[in-house]
């Protein structure tokens, strides 16, 4: 019993050095960035939400005060307009949204400000409705393209969607921490994508990244809200199973391996696929340093490739 004492005792101390001095700074830092890259993002989206409506509603006034309308700036010459074309159209550069926004802002100049200025008064109603509509249009496609900036790109990976894994000592430092605390545990479930170098080779490597965004949106769609599913790189993913135990964690490695396998996979328009996935499963012991861990579901891995692949192995 003494023995045994010191050793738990050895233990409370080694995992209390760990949580407290290791990783706490890099966890703070990691965290805050994420949390400072969404606020900034929040409040431009508040600000360029009202940067347009201002413009629009000097527009309204003018037209209804009967002003002239050449003094106002063009929608590209206005604040909102110097912020999307130097700002937001660079830093979303190939986001599908930002040709049709700015399709939208220059049909505003270049249509309906001519309709305003120029035609009839009659036509003047229906420009005013169109360059309403535009507006409404271009908050709304910013919205999405800002939506996911904020959560996604700060901290996901962009062709999967699935968490990015300089996250991973954030979220696996503080499910240690939990589980010091609880009579659960988790489970770490390293999964390769099978052969998929062959099917980048024979499909091509558009087909190979949809295969992979289907593979993620399984791994997604088979996880509980409390998990966490990385994208590790290339076709290698990282699931960190909450509340687990030996027997949970293998039964679900086993369901996701068959999911995978019966769910032809889309590669290009008219190829479907059959893809397998390899897991190597490993429960946390309870020792605070997390690589441990991941070596371990690392190596089951391996073995799960070693023994002929599309199979689990716990270790
Ligand atoms: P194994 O069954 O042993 O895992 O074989 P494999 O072919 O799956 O593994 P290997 O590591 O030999 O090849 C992985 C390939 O994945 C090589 C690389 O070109 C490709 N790859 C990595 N990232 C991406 C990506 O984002 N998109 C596509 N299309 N291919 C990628
Ligand atoms: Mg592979
Ligand atoms: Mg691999």
């Amino acid at each position: 019993m003494y023995v045994s004492d010191h050793i738990d005792m050895a233990m409370e101390i080694m995992s209390h050095a760990y949580s407290v001095a290791s990783d706490r700074n890099a966890r703070t830092e990691e965290a805050y960035k994420l949390f400072s890259l969404t606020q900034s993002i929040g409040d431009e989206r508040e600000r360029q939400r009202s940067a347009l409506l201002n413009w629009e509603n000097m527009l309204m006034f003018a037209v209804a005060a009967q002003q002239d309308l050449t003094t106002l700036p063009r929608l590209s010459n206005s604040d909102f307009g110097l912020w999307y074309f130097h700002k937001a159209c660079h830093a979303f550069e190939g986001a599908p949204e930002i040709a049709t926004i700015s399709r939208h802002i220059q049909q505003v100049d270049r249509e309906w400000l001519a309709v305003l200025l120029h035609e009839d008064p009659s036509q003047r109603l229906q420009a005013l409705s169109e360059i309403r509509d535009a507006a409404r249009t271009v908050l709304m496609l910013l919205d999405d393209v800002l939506e996911r900036a904020s959560g996604l790109d700060a901290g996901r990976d962009s062709l999967t969607r699935l968490l990015n894994r300089k996250f991973l000592s954030v979220v696996l430092s503080r499910e240690i921490e939990i589980a010091r605390h609880s009579e659960h545990c988790f489970a770490l479930l390293m999964v390769d994508i099978d052969h998929f170098k062959s099917i980048n080779d024979t499909h091509g490597h558009d087909a190979g990244d949809s295969v992979l965004q289907q593979v993620a949106s399984i791994l997604d769609r088979s996880t509980r809200g409390g998990d966490y599913v990385f994208r590790m790189g290339g076709e290698e993913f990282l699931i960190v199973l909450v509340n687990t135990d030996h027997d949970g964690s293998r039964l679900f490695a086993e369901r996701l391996r068959q999911s995978v396998a019966k769910e032809p996979m889309l590669a290009g328009a008219d190829t479907l696929l059959n893809v397998t996935i390899s897991v190597g499963v490993t429960l946390h012991d309870g020792h605070p340093d997390y690589h441990r861990s991941l070596q371990r579901a690392d190596q089951a891995l391996y073995q799960a490739k070693r023994s002929g692949r599309d199979r689990v192995v716990v270790q």
